[in-house]
C-alpha cells in the first residue's frame, strides 16, 4: 500500500442550504477512492471576507489520510466544487455553493501556479483557524507559526459555531 500522508481541508459555501452544501462535500470526500476522512470540526458561520455584499458562509474542517499527491488532491477537490455547480472564473471571493481549500499536506510547503502550501490565505483566516484548531487544537503551520497564536490575532472577525454534528468520522469509516 501507498504511504498515507495527513491534511487538512476547509470547506465553505454561501449560497443554498449551505449545511447540506458541506455535508454532501463531506460525504463525497469520503467515498474518494485514496482518501479517508478522519475528524471534522463544527461547523461555523462566519461575515464573507474581501467582498462584504453577500450572504454569510457556514465553513467547516476536516482532517484526511490520502494517498494522492497534494496535486492530486487539489484536482479531487476541484473536481468536487465542479460537481457541487461551482462555477470557476466567477468573482474571486464572491459567492459560492462549495470551497475546498487544500490547507495543509504533512508539513509541505510550496508555492506553484497552481498550489501554495500552506494555504496562501489561511493564517489570516478565523473561520479557516477556528475549525482548524478545534480538530487539532497543537497544530502548526509551517512558515507562520501555531495556529492557536495565528487565531488570537484575527478575533475580530465574526465568526461563531453552529449547533449540530456535521460529520461522524465512525459512522462513515470505510470498510
Ligand atoms: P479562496 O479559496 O482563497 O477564496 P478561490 O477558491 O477562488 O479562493 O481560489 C482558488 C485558486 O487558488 C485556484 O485556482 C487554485 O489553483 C489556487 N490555490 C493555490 N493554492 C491552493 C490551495 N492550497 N488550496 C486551494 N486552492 C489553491
Ligand atoms: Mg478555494
Amino acid at each position: 500500500m501507498k504511504k498515507a500522508h495527513t491534511a487538512f481541508v476547509g470547506l465553505g459555501g454561501n449560497i443554498g442550504d449551505r449545511r447540506a452544501a458541506l455535508e454532501n462535500a463531506l460525504a463525497v470526500l469520503a467515498d474518494a477512492d485514496g482518501i479517508t476522512v478522519d475528524a471534522c470540526s463544527r461547523l461555523f458561520e462566519s461575515a464573507p471576507l474581501g467582498m462584504e455584499r453577500q450572504a454569510d458562509f457556514v465553513n467547516a474542517v476536516c482532517r484526511v489520510r490520502t494517498t494522492l499527491s497534494p496535486a492530486q488532491l487539489l484536482a479531487e477537490l476541484q473536481r468536487m466544487e465542479t460537481a457541487a455547480g461551482r462555477v470557476r472564473g466567477g468573482a474571486r471571493f464572491g459567492p459560492r455553493a462549495l470551497d475546498l481549500d487544500l490547507l495543509l499536506y504533512d508539513r509541505v510547503q510550496c508555492a506553484g501556479a497552481t498550489l501554495t502550501l500552506p494555504h496562501p490565505r489561511m493564517a489570516g483566516r478565523r473561520f479557516v483557524l477556528a475549525p482548524l484548531v478545534e480538530i487539532a487544537p497543537e497544530i502548526h503551520i509551517p512558515g507562520q507559526g501555531r495556529a492557536v497564536d495565528l487565531l488570537a490575532a484575527v478575533a475580530g472577525q465574526k465568526c461563531r459555531p453552529l449547533g449540530g454534528v456535521l460529520y461522524s468520522a465512525a459512522a462513515a469509516k470505510k470498510n
